[in-house]
């Protein structure tokens, strides 16, 4: 019996100190289910983060795109703020060689300069030449590089022209730059100006050995980015023929003969039959009234007026 109590004090004592050893066995169990459940819930809570929410916050960012757009028109409406500072750029008196007098020159004699745009033409420019070296006359060809575009010249055109400014040069005659493609220059970057003279340069070198050294911007228009552009003197005109517009001869004619004085640019273009018939007479009627017929470069030299890059110039009074 002492033995049986013996056993049963040992196992009341046991189960009154270690009670909840039992649990504690269960704890940990639950405790490392509890730690398996808490990554998977974690998991389940990113996934909505991840899904739905970047895609509806990415929808209205594209909206925002559009409200982009108007803001580049702005922008789109600095083009016109373009045009306005041609205006004043083409007023003012800095840049231009203005004289109030007309200096006569030493000799007394009167020049003039005739020049043709838009050339060489097969149609006019021959003729031209021709009229010149009867009566041992020069003129000035302000050329583009396109006569008609968008179309470029074939081979046997480009031939050609190129052979009429080879005998221009060879009369005496200057070859000025009138730009690749007869565009607008203020419109353009100064790049863009710089690609338009230069490509007529390397054409007029390949063709007569030397590069152009006078510049006539289309329409006569110019800005300050053409002056900071073009590093050449830009020639304009004090007599303006209206030939293109007029495609009459006795009118061009007239247009010179009626307002010839020393030191004037006169405005034509080799491009029409009209301004070949004009020319034919205007040459020998000028060289009966006095003038002499020199190119742009000679008559200011003869006036001693020194050209400038960057700088327009109307006449040489
Ligand atoms: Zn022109």
């Amino acid at each position: 019996m002492k033995r049986v109590f013996a056993l049963l004090l040992t196992l009341i004592v046991i189960f009154t100190t270690f009670g909840c050893s039992p649990a504690i066995i269960d704890i940990p169990i639950s405790n490392s289910t509890v730690i398996i459940k808490t990554p998977e819930a974690s998991n389940v809570t990113e996934a909505p983060v991840v899904t739905v929410m970047p895609v509806v916050t990415l929808l209205p960012t594209l909206e925002i795109v559009p409200t982009q757009t108007p803001t580049i028109k702005p922008t789109a409406t600095a083009l016109p703020t373009v045009k306005p500072t041609e205006k004043p750029t083409s007023t003012p008196a800095a840049t231009e060689e203005t004289r109030t007098s007309a200096p006569t020159s030493s000799d007394g004699k009167k020049y003039i300069a005739l020049t043709f745009d838009d050339g060489p033409s097969t149609r006019a420019t021959g003729r031209i030449l021709d009229a010149l070296e009867k009566n041992h006359a020069k003129a000035t060809f302000f050329v583009v590089g396109m006569s008609d575009p968008p179309n470029k010249d074939s081979e046997s055109l480009k031939a050609k022209k190129y052979a009429l400014m080879q005998r221009a040069v060879s009369l005496g005659c200057e070859i000025g730059n009138h730009t690749m493609e007869h565009k607008h220059l203020p419109r353009l970057s100064e790049s863009e100006i710089r690609q338009q003279v230069e490509g007529v340069n390397e054409i007029v070198k390949d063709a007569t050995g030397s590069s152009t050294k006078l510049v006539r911007p289309p329409y006569g228009d110019k800005s300050q980015v053409v002056y900071d552009a073009v590093d050449y003197p830009l020639i304009l005109w004090s007599i303006d023929t209206l030939d293109w517009d007029t495609r009459n001869a006795d009118k061009t004619y007239d247009a010179v003969i009626d307002n010839a004085r020393d030191g004037d640019i006169v405005l034509m273009h080799d491009l029409y039959t009209t301004t070949a018939d004009a020319a034919e007479r205007i040459i020998p009627k000028l060289i009966r009234e006095g003038f002499t017929l020199v190119t742009v470069s000679e008559l200011f030299k003869i006036k001693g007026i020194k050209l400038e890059a960057g700088k327009y110039y109307r006449n040489a009074y």
